[in-house]
């Protein structure tokens, strides 16, 4: 699975955490653990209008890329999940041509 990533579009993170309980259940992970954890940033005042709040997954040593899943032809876990669609699995070399000249996006290559 090394040729393989998730692409996280993280602008639109609801912080809803939905990746971390479907990585739970999906790999039978007590409430404490997960392969993904929603990080949160904010929310402050830059300047004016211009505030800093966003939320962002990051994929942990558990994450096995939902193997056993994968393997079927079925999407991760977490990416079935996110009703945000903002998790994308793929191979990274086309999820890395997708990035260009986007803000606010994270390849994870567990
Ligand atoms: S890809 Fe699978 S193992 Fe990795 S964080 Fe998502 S649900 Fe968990
Ligand atoms: S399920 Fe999607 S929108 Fe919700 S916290 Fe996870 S990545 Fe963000």
């Amino acid at each position: 699975m090394t040729d393989y990533g998730i692409l996280v579009d993280y602008r639109w993170c609801s912080g809803c955490r939905a990746c971390e309980i479907a990585c739970q259940m999906e790999q039978g992970l007590p409430p404490q653990r997960s392969g993904v954890k929603v990080f949160e940033a904010g929310p402050w005042q830059i300047a004016g209008e211009r505030w800093q709040h966003d939320y962002a997954p990051d994929f942990l040593d558990e994450c096995d890329l939902c193997a056993k899943r994968t393997s079927r032809g079925k999407l991760p876990s977490c990416v079935q999940h996110c009703q945000a669609e903002i998790l994308e699995f793929g191979r990274i070399e086309e999820l890395s041509a997708r990035m260009s000249g986007k803000k606010k996006q994270i390849l994870i290559i567990p």
